[in-house]
């Protein structure tokens, strides 16, 4: 398998060239294709395995740029990984001109209150901080088409999943959703049960 073969647009191919990613590693070949066909998904794989990638390219695809709210909601229990996955999919979405903008704690929040004022695609956060800023109307999540929840096992371990609830249900019932998880702990899994659609489940 090649990237070639999902044909995905000139704009993501290009970027793909750029990285020099040029074959789909195994969590990619099996998220890709599924999640470029809108399928719910449960994807235990560990970090290293390219996991980021596997979904911020199929996001990156589906994101339309004229778009005004953020379409995508990206939610990670650390601000390292926060960063990390934001850069990522800028990197994948630079061609398509893709805005994704990461919020942590620990940090001021009206700068990033500044930056979620301009045009975002992606929202990238951990659970405390996106919580915070839609307390404060800073963010507008209605429009939200992905939500992606990377790590859910450490989300659990750190004590965050009830957050993650409290998220979710201020998002748009017509959505996406796609879980990366090393582990499935029983409670990610009732959490994927209760909020997901016939959830594929993907182990690598
Ligand atoms: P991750 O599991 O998402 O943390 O990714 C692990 C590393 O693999 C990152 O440094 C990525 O840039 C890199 N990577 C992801 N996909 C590919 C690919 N298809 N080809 C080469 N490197 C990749």
């Amino acid at each position: 398998r090649k990237f070639k073969d999902y044909n995905l647009s000139e704009e993501v191919t290009r970027a793909l060239s750029v990285l020099k990613y040029q074959t789909p590693t195994e969590v990619q070949s099996k998220v890709i294709p599924r999640a470029l066909e809108s399928q719910d998904l449960v994807v235990r794989s560990e970090t290293g395995s390219g996991k980021t990638a596997a979904f911020a390219i199929p996001i990156c695809e589906k994101i339309e740029w004229e778009q005004k709210k953020p379409q995508v909601l990206v939610l990670t229990p650390t601000r390292e990984l926060a960063v990390q996955v934001q850069e990522d999919i800028t990197n994948i979405g630079r061609f398509k001109r893709i805005k994704a903008v990461s919020v942590y704690g620990k940090e001021p929040i009206a700068r990033q209150k500044e930056e979620l004022k301009q045009k975002t695609h992606v929202v990238v956060g951990t659970p405390g901080r996106i919580i915070d800023h839609i307390d404060r109307e800073n963010v507008a999540l209605d429009e939200v088409k992905y939500l992606v929840i990377d790590e859910a096992d450490e989300m659990l371990h750190m004590g965050f999943l009830d957050k993650v609830e409290q998220i979710i249900a201020e998002l748009p019932k017509d959505r996406i959703t796609m879980v990366f998880s090393a582990t499935l702990p029983k409670d990610v899994e009732s959490l994927c049960y209760k909020y997901m659609k016939d959830p594929v489940n993907i182990e690598i």
